[in-house]
């Protein structure tokens, strides 16, 4: 266990993983499963299914049966609980492999939909909603970010007004991952007064009445579908108010935390499958009489990475260790997160001078990675907003 290197040839090896001595075979076990699974029903179809922009519905069942969907969840709703935080970051670890990361944010964009109604919602509401989310019947969407703005949560203008047994909503919501397909929403509206504690959280259902979605095109994340929402006077029944009244934004703020680290997780994970194939490129690879790999500007570029990723996963597997046992880290989580993605920039950018004229075209991992850079540092709190509650926290 305390090797750090010992990856052979294959860009599909994933042995260049710094390793970690608290991994058990749970850990080693749930790795292979979810390994075998992507290599059969993802892995050949990802290129094809980015490019058409989808990918099969039916693969909601499929990543379900096999504990993908409800990895961490609690059991009563048909979940696996985890003894640690390790567990996300190898799922994010495997995940990446795909070098498709539109696939996996819209296969698993339960994991921002639904804990808030776990962690604030109402009994019956978690009955209702959770099985049929975690066995892959139904997607569960978030929808906080609006056009006019998504980095200033606090100041959203969508209006719920409470009807008697019904709030009547109006407004939109931008870049909603899952939009066009998702059958359930969290939606971030405005109940009271100006700033956070005019916040409330509704559950939205795609059959509604007066809620309509339109497709998003976007850099990456192609196989992702991406939405705007629009709410032209929705009656949301009252019973899917989610927690309570002007309560909202601690639960927005809440699972900020977790899709931080997941987002960490995964830009760092993806950071590695750029130095694994273009390590993998330079052995072959020769230039001026001897192999790309044996030219000290190209070995260094390996140091770097490698460096890199290695500072971030120590980073990274500490913050899911204490998020795990109850703590909110909210500037470690903070930086955290402009550590992997800027990690995650870096080793895009230079794997892609690595495998020079081959890493710009399409069907290429580091292609599709390199175009998704940008969503991971803006998305789920931007790089400018993380350092800012950083230094908030600081006391600065
Ligand atoms: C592909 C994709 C999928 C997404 N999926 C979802 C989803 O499922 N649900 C959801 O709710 N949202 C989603 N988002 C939205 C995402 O969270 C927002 O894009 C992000 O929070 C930034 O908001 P914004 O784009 O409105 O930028 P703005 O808030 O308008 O900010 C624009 C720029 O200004 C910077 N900036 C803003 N304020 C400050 C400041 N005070 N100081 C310094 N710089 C500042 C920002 O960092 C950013 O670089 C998605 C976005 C993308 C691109």
């Amino acid at each position: 266990m305390s090797q750090s290197f010992s990856g052979g040839d294959n860009p599909f090896d994933f042995d260049h993983r710094y390793q970690n001595p608290f991994y058990t075979e749970d850990h080693h076990a749930w790795r292979a499963t979810l390994r075998r699974f992507i290599e059969k029903e993802i892995l050949p179809f990802a290129n094809e299914w980015d490019e058409a922009g989808e990918f099969p519905r039916e693969l909601y069942k499929k990543a379900a049966a096999i504990g993908l969907i409800g990895m961490g969840y609690p059991e009563e709703y048909g979940g696996t609980p985890v003894s640690d935080g390790f567990f996300g970051i190898i799922t994010s670890e495997e995940m990446a492999r795909i070098g498709a990361g539109g696939i996996n944010a819209s296969l698993l964009v339960h994991g921002i939909g639904l804990p808030p109604i776990l962690a604030i919602g109402s009994k019956p509401l978690q009955q209702r909603v959770a099985p049929q989310v975690l066995s892959g019947d139904k997607i569960h969407a978030l929808a906080i970010t609006e056009p006019s703005g998504g980095s200033d949560v606090a100041n959203i203008q969508t209006r719920a007004v409470l009807e008697g047994d019904c709030y009547r909503v109006n407004g939109s919501k931008m870049f909603i991952t899952g939009g066009v397909r998702a059958d359930f929403f969290t939606v971030a509206v405005r109940t009271g007064g100006s700033g956070k504690g005019g916040i409330s959280l509704l559950l939205m259902e795609r059959d509604f009445p007066g809620f309509t979605r339109t497709p998003l095109k976007k850099q990456g994340w192609w196989a992702s579908d991406t939405a705007a929402l629009y709410f032209d006077d929705v009656k949301v029944p009252r019973e899917n108010l989610i927690g309570e009244e002007n309560q909202g934004f601690k639960g927005i703020m809440h699972n900020f935390n977790s899709e931080r680290l997941g987002m960490a997780s995964g830009a760092n994970a993806y950071a590695r499958v750029c130095l694994e194939d273009s390590l993998a490129w330079a052995r072959e690879r020769h230039t001026f009489g001897k192999r790309l790999a044996d030219h000290q500007v190209i070995r260094h570029k390996f140091a770097e990475m490698a460096r890199k990723i290695n500072a971030t996963q120590a980073y990274l597997e500490q913050c899911a260790m204490r998020v795990h046992a109850g703590e909110t880290p909210v500037a470690d989580l903070s930086l955290l997160k402009v550590q992997a993605t800027l990690t995650m920039e870096f080793c895009a950018r230079e794997a892609m001078q690595i495998l020079g004229g081959a890493g710009y075209m399409r069907g290429c991992r580091v292609e599709r990675i390199y175009r998704e850079v940008r969503v991971n540092a803006i998305g789920g709190g931007s790089e400018e907003i993380m350092r800012d509650l950083v230094t908030r926290q600081m006391g600065i």
